[in-house]
């Protein structure tokens, strides 16, 4: 009969050890928690071979009573609550009593403490569990705690430690993550004596973020806040011309507290959809206020995680609040930097089938046509006024650019707004009032929106470069738009309305044709029925793996249904995680607006170039193609000034 014993403590402890401790950077959290806990306006941390032989970290807190030392290293044993009720009104960072009683068991430990009462300090050491009772020594008003030898008596765990660079950086990160929530307290970090970190005290979190990452970023970082019943939300998103390869530079502090929440991550990513390229991850600094009673922190011995009372809600907040701040931000990419210029134009033929593409382009096309002149009268009544513009987009071969005779490329501000006005003589008025009406009606020059341009009430100007470029001007200096990019993206927000208003035609096939895949392929298919017929393909199984394609989509008659199918499938098995509905979707919409919008290569008319310039303003986020490419690059005249040296 196997017998039940009751563990010792020291076993406890170092069970409990292994769930907190899992490498110096956890003593790092650990110990600056407890220090922003104590009230400290000062942080040092001191680090000798990434925190492996050494961790020292001292504040200016409230310190800790003499008699009260032996307490604050043993388990279970904290000033933070008193109560299980008190679980679910924390406002500590620490309550569970048990990271220095764990640090001790694993580890030499001394702490060197005196509270602002008394005369003198006190210090007290432990060693795998050990404890020396306290003694008198002379400290500031503060605590002092340091940690040698982790893991000492743990040889197993000691040998799971990386390398000192390695785990530098994690402790790193823990304290950046710490400096980060708490602005408002100066933090330091060495590291062998090299100071890597200095973080002076500031009201201003942009600060502090730049102070952290660099000044790249700190110059990128757009404001969002919004208020609900349940939660706060204020911090900073990244303009998309900054990203990461990875999610790492997504910082989201609940109640001060770091935390990773995968749902949370992808409210990130949906509000970023569009935005970036695959694979890039929105950069990120965000504080969430919450109830206390509307989260539990209790659920992961670390605390990294926490549980939503409305996760829900959290994620539409986050989305929407993004969402929001995006369609009143231009995002259009600014160059002030010879870097800063993204990829190589030859990206955007990358994967594509040219020859397929040019086929098929014209029905395409021609099928979204109606949807933009719906979308706007305005627009079409303009381009019907209009002697040279057809209002349509025909993508037959051009012939040579010619400019028309009264064809400025870089007007000046105001004759722009004379010609301007001249040509439009016999046109129908857009809604949409003009600069200069607006600034009539609104005198204000506090409005700096009035200084970005506005849906054109003159046809844009444009010429196009090098068959692939069109450069126009806009109120701010010169815009550079990559011909490829934008129309893919005016098509994209066309077809999408379409399938969105479940207007997309189908075809019945005479005759169904059969696609015979592998179990898995099939099975994918099937999965996908349904968000395929949105897409006006049918399928149905055959028998076997073979899948039946049924019907069609008209606009896309002239491609191979199988190929199609198969390139969905594809799609739909690369990723190894399993896509949403709306991926899909997305996804397709990419591959049709990809191969029906004009190429890099192609030569425009003047008319082509006006079509694609006023379809510009016709949607949101044109200023990036579906795949998160910018579509338009903008030289400020500031910029412009810089680089010939006039300022
Ligand atoms: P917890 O933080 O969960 O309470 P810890 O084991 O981290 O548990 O700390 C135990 C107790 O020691 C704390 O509750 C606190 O009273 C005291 N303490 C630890 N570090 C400090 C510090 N830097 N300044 C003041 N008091 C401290
Ligand atoms: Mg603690």
């Amino acid at each position: 009969m196997p017998t039940i014993r009751q563990l010792p403590p020291s076993v406890i402890n170092k069970i409990a050890a292994g769930e907190v401790i899992e490498r110096p950077a956890s003593v790092v959290k650990e110990l600056l928690e407890n220090s922003v806990d104590a009230g400290a306006t000062r942080i040092d941390v001191t680090l000798l071979q990434g925190g492996l032989e050494m961790i020292r970290i001292a504040d200016n807190g409230s310190g800790i009573e003499a008699e009260q030392l032996p307490l604050a290293v043993a388990s279970h044993a904290t000033s933070k609550i008193q109560s299980a009720d008190d679980l679910f009104r924390v406002q500590t960072l620490g309550f569970r009593g048990e990271a220095l009683a764990s640090i001790g068991e694993i580890s030499q430990l001394l702490i060197r403490s005196r509270t602002a009462e008394s005369q003198g300090g006190a210090e007290l050491a432990v060693k795998g569990g050990t404890i020396t009772p306290p003694a008198p020594c002379g400290c500031p008003i503060g605590t002092i705690l340091e940690v040698r030898n982790l893991f000492f008596n743990t040889p197993v765990r000691r040998k799971f430690m990386r390398s000192a660079q390695t785990e530098l950086g994690h402790s790193t990160e823990s304290f950046t993550r710490m400096a980060l929530a708490y602005p408002a307290i100066h933090f330091t970090l060495r590291h062998n004596e090299r100071v890597v970190y200095d973080l002076l005290p500031t009201g201003n979190w942009r600060e502090r973020i730049t102070a952290c990452f660099g000044q790249e970023i700190g110059n990128e970082l757009i404001w969002v806040e919004s208020e609900e019943a349940v939660a706060a939300l204020r911090g900073f998103v990244a303009n998309p011309s900054q990203s990461r390869a990875n999610n790492r530079l997504q910082y989201l502090f609940l109640n001060g507290r770091f935390i990773r929440d995968r749902s949370l991550q992808h409210a990130l990513g949906e509000a970023y959809r569009g935005l970036l390229l695959t694979g890039r991850f929105p950069i990120a600094f965000l504080r969430l206020e919450l109830r206390p009673d509307a989260v539990d922190v209790n659920v992961h011995p670390t605390k990294l995680e926490v549980r939503f009372e409305d996760a829900g809600q959290i994620y539409s907040q986050l989305l929407a609040t993004l969402r929001t701040k995006f369609l009143s931000t231009d995002l259009t990419a600014k160059v002030t930097h010879p870097s800063s210029i993204p990829a190589s134009p030859q990206q955007t033929d990358q994967g594509f089938d040219r020859e397929a593409a040019d086929r098929h382009r014209d029905e395409v096309t021609s099928w979204a046509r109606g949807e933009t002149h719906q979308r706007s009268a305005e627009f079409e009544l303009r381009a019907q006024a209009s002697q040279p513009m057809q209002g349509k987009f025909e993508f037959q071969p051009q012939p040579a650019w010619h400019p028309l005779p009264d064809f400025q490329p870089f007007p000046q501000p105001h004759t722009s707004e004379v010609a301007a006005g001249a040509a439009n003589q016999n046109r129908v008025e857009p809604q949409v009032p003009s600069r200069s009406e607006i600034a009539e009606t609104n005198p204000s020059p506090v409005d700096q929106d009035l200084e970005r341009p506005l849906p054109v009430s003159s046809p844009p100007r444009g010429m196009q470069v090098q068959n692939r470029y069109i450069v126009t001007e806009t109120e701010e200096g010169m815009l550079v738009i990559d011909q490829h990019a934008l129309h893919e993206r005016v098509l994209y927000e066309q077809i999408r309305e379409r399938v969105l208003g479940g207007k997309m035609e189908t075809q019945r096939l005479l005759v169904p044709e059969p696609v015979s895949l592998t179990p898995a392929e099939a099975a994918t298919a099937l999965e996908a029925q349904q968000t395929l017929s949105q897409l006006g393909i049918e399928i149905e199984p055959f028998g076997g793996d073979t899948v039946l394609i049924s019907a069609y989509p008209a606009m896309l008659a002239n491609l191979s249904p199988n190929e199609v199918l198969r390139n969905v499938i594809d799609l739909l098995l690369a990723g190894g995680k399993k896509p949403e509905r709306r991926d899909i979707l997305d996804e397709l919409l990419h591959m049709i607006s990809c191969k029906a919008a004009i190429k890099a290569g192609d030569r425009l008319s003047l008319d082509e170039i006006h079509v694609l310039l006023q379809q510009r303003h016709l949607f949101q986020d044109t200023h990036h193609c579906p795949h998160g490419r910018p579509t338009s690059l903008i030289f400020t005249r500031e910029e412009l000034d810089r680089r010939f040296k006039r300022t």
